[in-house]
């Protein structure tokens, strides 16, 4: 069978990239070439839906394994690559900075060079797609103005300058060989299949157990959030009509304090579970504020007008309804969670993981 685009995703057992691959694969005219090296937070069971589709493809391989990416690429002459593939929590940045520089720096530099010789070689038009974040623009002062593309870089974290970097390198190819690349920046995702070590599915997961409900800070900590299956339209409208080179912003236009999105997932546990904690009226009794992160942002904030004027692209879902519609999934969903913390304890045990 003939397809009309054969698209490398990166990362497609993460979180994101695996909403991608699901999305990309219900079209059967795209070939979707999965490319994870299936670090922590790789999980196949992600992809259970779209496993043995006639239109999709696995491969166990780091995007920093020259000789394997290549003959992947020789073997599907792809038209697409979008990038995913990072080490991508902050706080484990704060521990250990190394895996952040290695795979979101050198294992994407290794990468876009083969992609560069590819295209070189083969003279296909083809489109470098690199997946970024809005925290490369550090903190954006309360009361002022969301920072659009032309903001400066002024990254807080290891992970943030390590995917500035990585944007950089991807600017620079365009710059010097004339690379065909588009960069996004997007805000806070959430939504189902998120892996349980971030806020919003950290939060639900220890409400269902429980467990008190850890807040860094003073908890007014501001963030764009935006439904995974919005970022992934947004991701392919810019495919369709972003223009070469540029860089586009996504937010959610839907700026939040971090306390606010923890008391909306109380709210919604308090209406799902009977169940409560004998000690406790509300999931809220469950909140505790800890130590703050080092160096932790107190506002990002993106101004996302580019990208709707130009792509034809907006948010669609609701806040409320989609923070409803993830904590039911969590719930109804234990199995898939329980399973990563399983594995996940037993790798820490074995110190194969920064705890
Ligand atoms: P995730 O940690 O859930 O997924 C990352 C995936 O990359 C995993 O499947 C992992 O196994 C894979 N991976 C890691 N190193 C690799 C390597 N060397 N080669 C191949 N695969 C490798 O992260 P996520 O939240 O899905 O984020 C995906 C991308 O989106 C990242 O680039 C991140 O910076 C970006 N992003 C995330 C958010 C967010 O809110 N989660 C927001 C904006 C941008």
């Amino acid at each position: 069978m003939s397809y009309q685009s054969t698209i490398f995703v990166t990362g497609g057992a993460g979180f994101i990239g695996s909403e991608m691959v699901r999305n990309l694969v219900a079209d059967n005219n795209n070939f979707v070439v999965n490319i994870d090296s299936l670090s922590y937070s790789g999980n196949l069971d992600n992809l259970l839906t779209v496993a043995n589709n006639e239109n999709y493809f696995f491969s166990n391989c780091s995007i920093g394994d020259k000789l394997s990416i290549k003959k992947l690429i020789n073997q599907f002459s792809p038209d697409i690559f979008i990038n995913f593939a990072a080490e991508s929590h902050v706080d484990k940045s704060i521990e250990d900075p190394n895996p952040f520089y290695k795979t979101n720096v050198m294992e994407t530099l290794d990468f876009i060079i083969q992609v560069k010789d590819y295209w070189k070689l083969s003279n296909k038009k083809i489109i470098f797609h690199h997946i970024s974040t809005d925290e490369v623009y550090g903190d954006i002062p309360e009361g002022t103005s969301p920072c659009d593309e032309s903001y400066p870089y002024n990254p807080s974290s290891p992970y943030a300058s390590s995917k500035a970097a990585s944007d950089q390198i991807v600017r620079s190819f365009y710059r010097t060989y004339g690379l065909p690349v588009l960069i996004t920046n997007c805000s806070n995702n959430y939504g189902h299949f998120q892996f349980p070590e971030k806020l919003i599915p950290h939060i639900i997961i220890n409400g269902i157990e429980g467990k008190s409900l850890p807040i860094y800070g003073d908890g007014m900590q501001i963030r764009d959030w935006l439904h995974v299956s919005d970022h992934i339209n947004a991701i392919k409208k810019v495919l369709e009509n972003g223009k070469i080179g540029q860089t586009y912003n996504i937010g959610g236009i839907n700026e939040q304090t971090n306390l606010t999105v923890v008391k909306k997932i109380c709210s919604v546990l308090d209406s799902l579970i009977d169940k409560k904690p004998s000690n406790i009226d509300s999931f809220r009794d469950l909140i505790k504020f800890v130590d703050d992160r080092p160096g932790h942002d107190r506002r990002y904030a993106i101004n996302c007008e580019k990208i709707v004027n130009d792509c034809e692209w907006e948010p669609l879902f609701d806040f409320d309804k989609g923070i409803e519609q993830t904590v039911k999934w969590y719930v109804e969903n234990e199995e898939w969670w329980r399973k990563i913390l399983s594995k996940h304890y037993k790798l820490a045990r074995q110190g194969r993981l920064a705890k």
